[in-house]
């Protein structure tokens, strides 16, 4: 564990510091409340374990742990105070201050050694709500069969990508991708074969779609929209080209299938500079009706929205 102590008594700072480090720990130590504070701002709270002694100048362990405590918000961490105070009093002061634990002076190896190794499993323990919490967080933003964002993340990021565009009076571009003649391949070929050729679809053209700030989201059936946050027209217009393109080179269909089918997708793009009373709205139905243009105009093709 990497742990914090602090103790304005350089001694018992010596020692509690090499017994913590006999046992394999990673030990940062701070004089005082105040400087502990510091300290765990400066390694940007990556800490496991805080240990705080009570009795220090400037602040002490209890005023130390209600800061950390306040600069962790949601987020916990095990505090012990280190005291030679035994009084029960002093004990539910620490449990009040934000404590998990006491330890008292002089510290006993073996004592310190059994706690470091109930914390370890709660710190591990921790590791592992935190790793569970952001596989949730990606399950939330992602589509279960393709992994492109879902649409719960698409109307976000565009809701969010919108609004920075208008306040910096920047374009904001969005593509409306649409499978031609989806419902007969499902009909010739099976549901299975369409997945497949959906999650092929998004593979191919995430590989476009690269910048940081491009976003490939499901939008629901078989229908797919790309963000291109700061791009003009003609840029994303280029962009739509080459992932139609990319998805006809693939020949995904003759690969799924074994046959000739051909698979193709049609694209809507449109694009604006937000003002004060455009919406998300005006931009998704502009990419729709472009999107309706290419599929009049015989599919398999890029049309775009007319400037605004
Ligand atoms: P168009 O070129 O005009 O878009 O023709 P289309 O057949 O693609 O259009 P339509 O909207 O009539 O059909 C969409 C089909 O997409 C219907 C459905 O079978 C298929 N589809 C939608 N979602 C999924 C999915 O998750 N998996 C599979 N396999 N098929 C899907
Ligand atoms: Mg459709
Ligand atoms: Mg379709």
């Amino acid at each position: 564990m990497k742990i914090l102590i602090a103790d304005d008594t350089s001694s018992d700072r010596f020692v509690l510091k090499s017994y913590l480090k006999q046992l394999g720990h990673e030990v940062v130590d701070a004089a005082d409340g105040q400087q502990a504070v510091e300290v765990f701002i400066e390694h940007h709270r990556s800490f496991d374990l805080l240990i705080l002694d009570v009795i220090m100048p400037n602040v002490d362990g209890y005023g130390a742990a209600r800061q950390i405590r306040d600069i962790l918000g949601d987020e916990w961490l095990p505090i012990i105070f280190l005291s030679g105070l035994t009084d029960d009093e002093d004990l539910v002061a620490g449990i009040h201050a934000g404590g998990d634990d006491y330890l008292f002076k002089p510290v006993n190896k073996v004592i310190l050694s059994a706690k470091m190794n109930a914390m370890q499993r709660i710190s591990n323990l921790r590791q592992k709500l935190s790793d569970s919490n952001k596989r949730l967080a990606r399950i939330v933003n992602v589509d279960g069969l393709t992994g492109a964002s879902n649409r719960y993340h698409l109307d976000e990021y565009l809701e969010r990508e919108f609004l920075r565009a208008r306040r910096n009076q920047v374009p904001i571009s969005i593509a409306m991708v649409d499978v031609d003649l989806f419902k007969s391949f499902n009909d010739s070929y099976g549901h299975l074969a369409g997945d497949e050729c959906l999650k092929a679809i998004v593979e191919t053209i995430s590989k476009v779609c690269r910048r940081a700030t491009d976003l490939v989201a499901r939008y629901g059936g078989e229908e797919f929209c790309c963000v291109f946050s700061e791009n003009d027209l003609s840029s994303a217009a280029y962009l739509a080209e080459k992932m139609r393109q990319a998805v006809a080179d693939a020949k995904l269909g003759e690969q799924i299938t074994k046959t000739d089918r051909v698979i193709t997708i049609s694209i809507g793009v449109a694009s604006m500079i937000p003002q004060l009373n455009d919406s998300v709205l005006d931009l998704v139905h502009r990419a729709d009706q472009a999107l309706y243009k290419a599929k009049e105009n015989g599919r398999n093709q890029v049309q775009t929205a007319p400037e605004k």
